[in-house]
């Protein structure tokens, strides 16, 4: 599976242990994150990391574009909901994007804890028959 990770600054701590709890289970697929919290969940697990742009620089952006091509299965989003971000509208086009396509989304600490437990057992297997059948995306063509 594909797994988008996401940290707000303030969350970037929170994101560090959650990366590091859940090494073993992150360690079986394939992760992808903003610049700065890429580096975060590298440090704290040494695994492999695909970074894109730091978000205010377009890399939630580059993340939704992914969501658009059916190319996520997961978003871990530790959304600062106490501090005004630069780059809202692009927050809101990733989270908007992951609705659109029926991605399971985090967006706290509580969430992702359910979801990567989920990933774990199998309750994300849909994807792979999504993933198995592009053509579900051909209707919005
Ligand atoms: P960052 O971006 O991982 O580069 O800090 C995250 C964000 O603020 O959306």
């Amino acid at each position: 599976m594909k797994i988008a990770l996401i940290a707000h600054d303030e969350k970037k701590p929170e994101m560090a242990r959650f990366a590091a709890a859940y090494r073993e289970i992150l360690r079986g697929h394939q992760l992808f994150a903003t610049g700065h919290t890429g580096q975060v969940v590298a440090d704290a697990t040494q695994l492999p990391v695909t970074r894109f742009n730091s978000g205010p620089l377009g890399g939630d952006q580059e993340i939704g574009a992914l969501i658009a091509q059916n190319k996520m299965d997961l978003i871990i989003f530790l959304r600062d909901p106490l501090t005004a971000q630069p780059h809202e509208p692009d927050v809101n086009a990733l989270i908007r994007l992951a609705d659109v396509y029926s991605i399971p989304l985090a967006t706290n600490i509580g969430t992702a804890e359910i979801l990567i437990r989920g990933l774990n057992a199998g309750f994300l297997d849909f994807r792979k028959i999504v993933n198995g059948n592009e053509s579900c995306h051909e209707k919005y063509e």
